[in-house]
């Protein structure tokens, strides 16, 4: 089975009206045909002039974060049908700084990718393991009792999940593209429902235009979810070009 590449770029907490050039720079230096999928996660302060600056492009757009609830007294949050109706296509459940941050849990990631689901958006779901548990020969196990909590029952084609080792993200170093793709598989191996082999795993943490080849060249990585490389243009078009 082919599954299709996706690159996201989560810019988390940064960018402001000014930075919008970055959709005309990346449209115009995107490969034709797109041999994938290419995503934009701006803060959601920037998603309405995201909407405008991508229409008519083959970017999509996706939020950082949702609510678990359809709405109501929730100052702050978004749920997943706002996020569906300003033009989002995906969006991110479980990034570790959300769950470190905010102490979300499994159960929570959970019922947060079931509102995105439900909303008709595709939930990229992410796991990770932190340096102590790499250490202690612990990661798999880890990762894949998180993956078991964190992912509601779906066909593995409705969801995206995003492999990211905390010790990875936003630190510099990365994981070798051996140890990533050992850690792909075991998720592929370990998925709990149907259609493990259309399931699109994604790699994150400190993925940048040196480093990219190598990674996405691995069998079970299928694209990356990439933070601070994505708020450069050429930086981002420059890991896009390593999709196959
Ligand atoms: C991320 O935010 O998901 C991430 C992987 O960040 P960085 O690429 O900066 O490590």
């Amino acid at each position: 089975m082919t599954r299709r590449a996706l690159i996201a770029g989560n810019w988390k907490m940064n960018g402001l009206s000014a930075d919008l050039g970055w959709a005309q720079d990346v449209c115009a230096g995107l490969p034709h045909p797109l041999p994938g999928d290419v995503v934009v996660c701006p803060p959601a302060t920037l998603l309405f002039p995201f909407k405008v600056a991508l229409k008519d492009s083959v970017v999509e757009m996706g939020a950082q974060d949702c609510s678990c609830f359809k709405g109501g007294a929730f100052t702050g949050d978004l749920s997943a049908t706002m996020l569906k109706d300003i033009g989002c296509r995906y969006v991110i459940v479980g990034h570790s700084e959300r769950r470190e941050g905010h102490g979300e849990s499994d159960a929570n990631v959970r019922t947060k990718a079931e509102a995105a689901l439900s909303a008709g958006l595709i939930p990229i779901i992410c796991l990770g393991e932190t340096l102590e548990q790499r250490e202690s020969g612990k990661a798999e196990a880890i990762v894949t009792q998180q993956l078991r909590h964190s992912v509601p029952q779906v066909h593995g084609a409705d969801v995206v999940i995003a492999y990211e080792p905390i010790w990875a993200i936003g630190t510099g170093k990365t994981a070798t593209a051996q140890d990533a793709q050992a850690l792909h598989a075991a998720l592929r191996a370990a998925w709990p429902y149907e259609g493990a082999e259309a399931l699109r795993i994604l790699y994150g943490g400190s993925v940048k235009p040196d480093n990219a080849q190598d990674l996405l060249a691995q069998k079970d990585i299928d694209g990356a979810l990439v933070g601070g490389a994505s708020l450069n243009a050429q930086d981002f078009l420059d890991i896009i070009k390593h999709i196959a």
